[in-house]
């Protein structure tokens, strides 16, 4: 089998085995779904949302945020890592949707990267999820699953490696690939432990083939 075929193949069993494959950042609004994604940042989804909840229900736009200050917004956010960090870049991030967009998320890749705090991962999660603009978010799952599967081919960087993966999956799957390699991920392709025995996709997978002959 040649590797496009390979590629093919391992796409369509992981829609086969995830077809509902989602943003588990629970969200109402773009506006919601860029606080989250911003909050997520080395924490899980499940964390960010415990603290969403509490939070969104006090302050939810971007008017509600600019008017805070960091040292304000701190304490609601402190269960989670780099919260200083983070509370300083979502009051900036308002501040500058206040001043740039009328308090909007801006339906654009590459507003969206240009505004304090937000990388290029965010920037793609929000495109994608909030407003189906076609991309595909690196995060540490994606990165690891893509590799391990020859998705992509030692790519050092996310950006590489988004690189790849768009050039080897067809664009109309780069958002649903996306969330299938992330659910894939956390569920069957941990980081320490994969269980390749149990994979869908060890037949196809070039890792998981040298793992499981290796014992
Ligand atoms: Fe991951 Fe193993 Fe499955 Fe390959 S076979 S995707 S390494 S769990």
């Amino acid at each position: 089998m040649d590797t496009k075929e390979r590629r093919r193949k391992i796409l369509e069993i992981l829609g086969e085995v995830y077809p509902d494959a989602h943003c588990e950042l629970n969200h109402t609004t773009p506006f919601e779904l860029l606080v989250a994604t911003i909050l997520s940042a080395q924490c899980t989804d499940k964390r960010v949302n415990m603290v969403t909840e509490r939070l969104f229900a006090k302050y939810n736009t971007a008017e509600a945020f600019a008017d805070l200050s960091p040292e304000a917004l701190e304490p609601e956010i402190k269960e989670l890592g780099l919260f200083r960090n983070k509370a300083k870049n979502i009051v900036a991030m308002s501040r500058a949707l206040i001043r740039d967009y009328d308090g909007e998320v801006p339906a654009d890749r590459d507003a969206l990267e240009a505004l304090p705090g937000v990388g290029r991962k965010t920037a793609n999660v929000v495109a994608s999820n909030a407003f189906d603009i076609p991309a595909i978010a690196v995060d540490t799952h994606v990165f690891r699953v893509a590799h391990r599967l020859g998705l992509v081919h030692r790519a050092k960087t996310p950006r590489a490696t988004e690189e790849q993966l768009m050039k080897n999956i067809p664009k109309a799957l780069w958002t649903q690939a996306h969330h299938r390699l992330i659910f894939h991920g956390r569920r069957v392709c941990e980081a320490r432990n994969p269980r390749c025995d149990e994979c869908p996709l060890l037949s196809y997978c070039p890792e998981g083939t040298k793992r499981v002959k290796a014992g």
